[in-house]
């Protein structure tokens, strides 16, 4: 089992980090820790660099940063990760948040720099990984613009005709282990071809259960769901996501 976005560099693992890694090693074949700044993207090279062939890396920038950083920083990280590209699997998590963004002007500096890094995976050929909370029609929509062809919705929690469209495009849709109390992701969990899906917890957040810290190996959650919903083996769940990694990624 794979999950493919967590934020192990947050200091909510800052007391017990090396345990829950070695917990997720016995139950998990491949991690992928994303960074969403310049400070958390050095951090979290660290920690793969200590933590490689089960880390896996990729360096982003999350739109609620948009304002906190001006226009030298974002050139400066953007040469950062290129100088890097040969140590991460894909560029994110990258995108648009309109639950926490909503002034007009720092909308359009989020979507300015989300194009910017949509430019940079083009030129050194990398998939993206979307953040698109509130925002996954845009989100399309600017990727589809910028002609990407290999990008992950992670934490897709839009309706059936949405999905549709984004895995018949050919992109792919990350369900998370906040499954159990969301009905649009249980709808893709079932709709959406399972050669189009991938697994995730974005831990430390979006626990099944409400406020605890999550942590990677509750993946299987997400497993578990897709297993039950399509009634089919877990078994074979496991083989087609290991695919899809494995084709998206090289993981
Ligand atoms: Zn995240």
């Amino acid at each position: 089992m794979i999950d493919v976005h967590s934020h192990l560099t947050f200091e909510d693992y800052d007391v017990d980090r090396d345990l829950v890694i070695m917990d997720a090693k016995k139950e998990l074949k491949a991690v992928v820790i994303s960074g969403v700044n310049p400070e958390d993207s050095t951090k979290a090279l660290c920690l793969y660099e200590e933590n490689k062939g089960f880390l896996y890396l990729m360096l982003g920038f999350h739109p609620i940063y948009a304002n906190k950083y001006n226009d030298k920083d974002i050139e400066r990280y953007l040469e950062f990760i290129k100088k890097n590209k040969d140590k991460i699997v894909g560029i994110g998590e990258i995108g648009l948040d309109y639950y926490w963004i909503k002034d007009s002007s720092e909308i359009k500096r989020s979507k300015d720099i989300f194009i910017s890094f949509l430019e940079l995976a083009k030129e050194i050929d990398m998939p993206v990984l979307l953040h698109t909370r509130k925002a996954i029609d845009d989100g399309l929509k600017i990727i589809e613009n910028e002609d990407i062809r290999k990008a992950v919705f992670h934490c897709f929690s839009g309706g059936t005709k949405l999905a549709r469209e984004i895995w018949e495009e050919g992109y792919y849709i990350s369900l998370a282990t906040s499954i159990g109390r969301n009905k649009n992701m249980k709808k893709a969990a079932k709709s959406v071809p399972l050669d189009s899906l991938l697994t995730e917890t974005d831990s430390p957040f979006l626990s099944n259960i409400n406020e605890e810290r999550n942590v990677p190996q509750n993946v299987k959650i997400v497993y578990q769901e897709i297993s039950k919903l399509r009634d089919i083996d877990i078994d074979e769940v496991v083989r087609q996501v290991s695919e899809n990694n494995h084709t998206l990624f090289n993981i």
